[in-house]
């Protein structure tokens, strides 16, 4: 059985935090980290391997630090993206055939041909012009995936740290993606800009990396209403294995606790694995679910303590995820 993870954040880990070779296998806290916070080093070729994850959503997002050491979006946010981007593209020249990217239903079919698959998607999509240019231009780089904000308002919608709406441009942002064929996922937005989102999309939306505001209330993680509103739409909720959204000094039990409340709340098509790892900020990360090589050690005990068969697993472990991209990834 192979993980498809919706959501890693590779890019950002290789350029500004850890050990910048993706091909070697790295130590957990081996590297550097330039924004001075502790290097968690969650993912690499080998690793990927080793952890069974056969295609991830492979992660552009647009940062900063302000001068207290806090992350912000970019002020240059169009070319931090495309810099991004690039790696991805850099990397799987470098790959000789081993990674393939996911740009079409066919290529989803062909994951398992290939050592690895990125789904390439961007977090915090501030770059978006009026004119939607570059929107075009991230679809035509692969780009199959968009997250509208990054926890602050942007012009397109409110994040998640903010009031804001979702904007004219946000909704005519997500029709241009129904359009093209670019996922969208809610993941750091507020609820009020997610809600208005799921009504604007016509096809099946995700929320690629949170948990559950009922079992640990943050305000990354998702209300009930929300994970239902996203299974109606034939999408699904990732779970993560980030500490501070799972609980307080959380255990890998604690993160079985948020996929068993998504479980029970929306049924086993509608749950899906969004480690968000790469190079996480957190001083102390969850035993037993730290790197991406852990995943296979999450699967065992979600078949253990919630009594998932095999099959269920699976559906969790990929095969959601790729029936709902099937839905909305362009047909070639
Ligand atoms: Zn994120």
């Amino acid at each position: 059985m192979y993980t498809f993870d919706s959501h890693q954040d590779i890019a950002d880990a290789i350029l500004y935090a850890s050990h910048g070779d993706f091909w070697r296998k790295n130590g957990l806290h081996e590297g550097w980290n330039n924004l001075g916070l502790p290097v968690n080093n969650q993912s690499d070729f080998i690793r990927l391997k080793q952890g069974e994850i056969r295609a991830i959503f492979g992660v552009s997002c647009a940062f900063s630090t302000d001068k207290n050491g806090n992350i912000i979006p970019s002020p240059n946010h169009l070319h931090e993206t495309l810099k991004q981007i690039n790696l991805f593209h850099q990397l799987l020249a470098e790959s000789k055939g081993k990674i393939q990217l996911i740009r079409n239903r066919s290529d989803l079919k062909n994951i398992i041909n290939y050592t690895l698959s990125f789904l390439l998607a961007i977090e915090g999509a501030d770059s978006i012009d009026s004119e939607l240019v570059n929107l075009e231009t991230f679809f035509n780089l692969g780009v199959r995936s968009i997250g509208l904000t990054w926890s602050f308002n942007n012009k397109l919608a409110g994040g998640c740290n903010e009031d804001g709406k979702l904007t004219n441009l946000g909704k005519k942002a997500i029709r241009k993606m129904n359009d093209l064929g670019i996922i969208l996922d809610l993941s750091h937005l507020n609820d009020v800009s997610a809600y208005r989102a799921i009504e604007v999309s016509e096809r099946p939306v995700i929320v690629s990396h949170a948990a559950c505001r009922t079992v640990y209330d943050h305000p990354r993680n998702v209300p009930d209403k929300l994970i239902k509103l996203v299974a109606q739409t034939g999408g699904a909720v990732g779970i993560c294995g980030v500490p501070k959204f799972i609980d307080k000094d959380p255990s890998i039990d604690d993160v079985a606790s948020h996929f068993a409340h998504a479980l029970k709340l929306v049924g086993v098509k509608h749950v899906i694995i969004g480690t968000d790892f790469g190079s996480m900020t957190a001083e102390k990360l969850i035993p037993q679910f730290e790197e991406v090589n852990d995943v296979p050690k999450l699967l065992a005990h979600l078949s253990k303590k919630l009594g998932l068969k095999k099959d269920e697993l699976e559906r969790i472990a990929h095969k959601n995820l790729e029936k709902i991209l099937e839905k909305t990834l362009p047909k070639s």
